[in-house]
């Protein structure tokens, strides 16, 4: 059904029209075969066989038009609604799978970022101004990385930064600029400085995304037990076993 919605919805004006004449003309045919089969070739008739059902069926087509480029279009905003995170903006984590996923065999550094003590900016500041500082984090990072990296809110205070392509260097370059002193221009949150722990991994041969998440999240855990304020690299994995 998807696909036959796919299909049917018109994507311009042009596309709208021939897509009228294309069903209209189908009815047509289809009203002339039952008509002439009962009837025989002698009882055809201009106005009975083309015009009326043409009449009879433009109202109802471009409505059944209408629906469908209006069911779509909602299709896709519920899509994007359902994978993007309202504070930030940017891509949720369900979305930073589908994302991270559909880039194929996994090529690049993946950087997981946790703010620290972030319970103490609500608990000093108020959840409205933890809110602004979450907003601040996500614009910077998204204004560090590159347009094709991936950037994504994937928990309460947790980011990840997925930069395709990219090995240690760049990784380590970029993971600086976003564990220390992470700005926060908002007004009513000026003043507060925040840092970041990281974590990052850069992919293998046959890394699947999981697995490069959680050797992310494992040099995450190390960079907060050594003090927070700093960025982690997974120890690379061994070659395969046999
Ligand atoms: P650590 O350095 O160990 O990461 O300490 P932390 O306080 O950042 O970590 P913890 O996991 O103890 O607390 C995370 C805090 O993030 C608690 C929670 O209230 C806050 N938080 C999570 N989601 C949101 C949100 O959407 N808005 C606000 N304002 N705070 C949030
Ligand atoms: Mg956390
Ligand atoms: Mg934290």
């Amino acid at each position: 059904m998807t696909k036959l919605i796919r299909i049917l919805a018109p994507q311009s004006r042009l596309g709208f029209v021939m897509r009228l004449l294309a069903l209209l003309a189908a009815i047509v045919a289809l009203n002339l075969l039952v008509d002439l089969s009962i009837t025989g070739l002698d009882g055809y008739n201009l106005y009975g066989d083309v015009l009326l059902p043409v009449l009879v069926a433009t109202p109802f087509t471009v409505l059944a038009l209408l629906l469908v480029q209006h069911l779509v279009r909602l299709q896709s905003s519920l899509a994007e609604l359902a994978g993007t995170d309202m504070l930030t903006g940017l891509p949720n984590r369900r979305q930073f799978f589908a994302l991270a996923e559909g880039e194929g065999e996994l090529q690049g550094t993946l950087i997981l970022i946790d703010i620290d003590h972030f319970k103490r900016i609500n608990d000093t500041y108020g959840h409205q101004v933890g809110d602004l500082c979450l907003g601040a984090v996500g614009r910077h990072l998204r204004a560090t990385v590159r347009e094709r990296d991936l950037v994504a809110r994937i928990g309460g205070e947790e980011f990840a930064v997925y930069l395709t392509g990219a090995g240690m260097e760049m990784a380590e370059r970029i993971g600086h600029r976003v564990i220390a002193e992470l700005p926060v221009e908002t007004d009513l949150a000026a003043g507060i400085v925040l840092t970041a722990s990281a974590g990052a991994a850069e992919s293998w041969p046959g890394a699947t995304l999981s697995e490069l998440m959680s050797a992310a999240d494992g040099a995450l855990y190390r960079a907060k037990a050594e003090g927070r304020a700093r960025l982690v690299f997974a120890v690379a994995p061994g070659p395969a076993p046999g």
